[in-house]
């Protein structure tokens, strides 16, 4: 299997090229050239298939130059670490409506998933390469990923994890995770101003030559965990795959709804749809973050708007890059059109994509946006009439899953974090008064009867190993 850019401008790239390479030479994104679809003896086998070997399946499709036996051990690897065994069980909260909880993982949200897996395929990649460097990931995090990152590179072998997140921009909880990280490859680092300025700084490492070069002398490469990365979102394909077989009734489809900020969940369930498993429709949900729900009802999509802060902030995002894999798929592989999209976004913010390529979205996807305000209703009034507990950013998918879901067909909500995870916000919804950090999951425990996750409640008990602080400027030097 190949795989080709977004935007048309390269040589088509094997799979671990295109793993360790993470963005494409001419600035793409890096797709399948073909999308895998399964023969129907698979169809048959996928309806009662566990989730690691549903894994293996869909893994073997697209990178089918890896050797099957340390696919096999990078997948148990992986979701062994997730509480009760299962990454991605489906609660349902009626005959029709299940909840696809995605949050067992280390770091309780679904950025697990694939952040368990991709170091590991990263680590193959390198060895049948014949790299000889470690692969060094930087990650600048505004709070969710940069705990993800170090918990799924911990002492993988051939690489090493740092990540620098803003000093003040973190939640009491988040920046707990993060400073108290275990493992022999692991660098924490707060920096001095908000997100953007952690962010600036990795990039002027990512572009500095000479010091990637004198980095290379000390047998170390750079690399990038981010979300435009294959190796991220192939891990996310497989849940859908294995909800819609095991969901479907026969001859019917399941509908999803994901609460969506850089797009990359949802686009693996168009994936999962295109490669032949029984996904209906996908909705798409935004908080008042809405550019995207604003594109797929108009097909215009424009980053010139005000930017919220939301109780749902991993979805706080006015450019999300996984979409251009859409404009690509859904524009029938027109890369000179995906070209002029991205160089109007950039030159002039917006751009407005071809009748033909909008009806192609809008034949897949639905999508509608939800206030603070009516996320928190959501989660008050799902827990009173299910005794369910949510956290915002699943509550705004949960908005858009009742405006879409249709009485008899199976929809299921792809829920993203633990409510523990943000329980701060939880309690205000549940009208249960103030608290903050560990307070507010004590809080929150009592209030509901249900147990703080073990790995987040560990936190507190753990030392504290990193302290250091730095300016942005100060961040090349740690390198040197
Ligand atoms: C990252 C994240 C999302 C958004 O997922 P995308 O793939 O970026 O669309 C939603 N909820 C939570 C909790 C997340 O961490």
């Amino acid at each position: 299997m190949k795989y080709i850019s977004t935007r048309g401008l390269c040589e088509p790239a094997d799979a671990p090229s295109a793993i360790l390479e993470g963005l494409a030479p001419d600035g793409g994104l890096f797709v399948p050239e073909e999308i895998p679809v399964f023969t129907e003896e698979e169809k048959e086998a996928l309806r009662g298939m566990e989730y690691r070997d549903t894994a293996l399946l869909v893994l073997r499709k697209y990178l089918d130059s890896l050797p099957e036996e340390r696919l096999k051990t990078a997948i148990r690897d992986a979701y062994d670490s997730f509480e009760g065994g299962e990454p991605a069980p489906v609660r349902m909260l009626r005959q029709d409506f299940g909840v696809m909880e995605l949050w067992h993982g280390p770091t309780c949200a679904f950025k697990d998933i694939a952040l368990q897996l991709m170091p590991r395929l990263m680590s193959i990649c390198r060895d049948i390469t014949g790299l000889k460097e470690v692969l060094e990931i930087l990650v600048a995090t505004s709070g969710d990923t940069g705990k993800a990152a170090l918990e799924g590179f911990k002492d993988v072998p051939g690489t090493a994890v740092t990540v620098f997140y803003p000093e003040n921009g973190v939640s009491a909880v988040q920046k707990a995770q993060m400073v108290t990280q275990q493992g022999s490859n692991v660098q924490v680092y707060a920096v001095k101003g908000n997100f953007d300025d952690a962010q600036t700084g990795v990039k002027a490492i990512f572009t500095d030559r000479e010091l990637a070069e004198s980095r290379a002398r000390q047998g170390r490469v750079f690399s990038s965990a981010n979300s435009i990365n294959w190796g991220r979102l192939l891990p996310q394909v497989v849940y859908y795959v294995k909800a819609a077989f095991g969901l479907a009734p026969k001859g019917g489809t399941v509908d999803f709804t994901v609460p969506t900020g850089n797009f990359g969940d949802i686009l693996a369930g168009f994936y999962a749809r295109r490669m032949g498993a029984p996904v209906g429709r996908l909705v798409c949900a935004s908080n008042s973050n809405d550019v995207l729900t604003q594109f797929i009802c108009t097909g215009v999509y424009d980053r010139r708007r005000e930017f919220y802060r939301t109780i749902s902030p991993s979805m706080d995002i006015l450019v999300s890059s996984n979409l251009e894999r859409l404009l690509y798929l859904a524009g029938n592989g027109d890369s000179a059109a995906v070209r002029e999209y991205m160089e109007s976004l950039r030159t002039q913010g917006f751009y407005t994509v071809s009748p033909e390529t909008l009806e192609n979205i809008r034949s897949v996807f639905d999508a509608c946006s939800c206030t603070d305000e009516e996320a928190l209703a959501v989660i008050g009034d799902v827990y009173m009439r299910h005794g369910y507990l949510m956290d915002p950013h699943t509550a705004v998918g949960m908005y858009a899953a009742r405006r879409f879901a249709v009485p008899g067909r199976p929809m299921v909500l792809v829920s993203t974090a633990s409510p523990f995870k943000f329980a701060e916000s939880v309690l205000r919804a549940l009208g249960a008064g103030e608290a903050e950090g560990f307070e507010a999951l004590d809080k929150l425990s009592s209030l509901t009867g249900l147990a703080v996750p073990a790995r987040l409640d560990a936190v507190r008990r753990l030392p504290v190993r990193f302290r250091d602080c730095v300016t942005p400027g100060e961040m090349k030097g740690l390198f040197r």
